[in-house]
């Protein structure tokens, strides 16, 4: 059989995706819950030990902590919800080479790092960027001029001409598969293909 790799998927609507969009969260909700426990008994704690915050500032220390951490996650939850579905195109690849201090100890050091910057426009103008540092695996996927669809609550972009190509993203995991597969190998999602 010949596949057609050229155009969008319509396996987005496996309810698979709706699922992944749903554990992830999730996740992020318990993730952030975790770390709020960890704050709120973790902070008196430290008080206690080390004597430099006394009982029961040493908790509203923790509580306000803990609160900012789901506070993070509710606005992610938010920002996702908010998301829309949308097609565009990549209309720029940018390589800079950047160089930061880093201190150990009492020394500081120079290190060199690459930034790969993605510039996409929906088709209402909207620019938006995507960056990697030091990676550019998922930066050298796309090319200039490629259409491309962004998929509500998922960062990684469906190309929308994929005949050329030896190797497809997920676009839920992020993880390379062969061309020929139809499931990701990662997070066994049908490929969007
Ligand atoms: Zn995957």
């Amino acid at each position: 059989m010949i596949e057609n790799l050229v155009g969008f998927s319509d396996k987005i609507n496996d309810p698979g995706y709706e699922k992944y969009r749903k554990a992830s969260k999730k996740w992020s909700y318990i993730f952030s819950l975790i770390l709020a426990t960890v704050a709120v008994i973790g902070f008196p704690i430290y008080g206690a030990v080390s004597g430099d915050i006394s009982f029961p500032y040493s908790l509203y220390y923790g509580l306000g902590i803990g609160g900012m951490f789901v506070a993070i996650a509710a606005l992610q939850d938010l920002k996702r919800r908010k998301d829309t579905t949308w097609e565009g195109k990549i209309i720029d690849k940018k390589i800079y080479k950047k160089t930061k201090l880093q201190r150990v100890g009492n020394r500081n050091f120079r290190v060199n790092y690459t930034l790969y910057v993605l510039k996409i426009m929906r088709e209402d103008g909207k620019v938006y960027s995507q960056t990697y540092k030091d990676n550019p695996s998922i930066f050298d996927y796309y090319q200039i001029g490629d259409r491309v669809k962004h998929h509500k609550a998922f960062n990684i972009y469906e190309k929308y001409d994929k005949s050329k190509d030896s190797q497809i993203l997920c676009i839920a995991c992020g993880t390379f598969n062969d061309i020929k597969e139809n499931h990701c190998q990662r997070c066994r999602l049908p490929l969007l293909k």
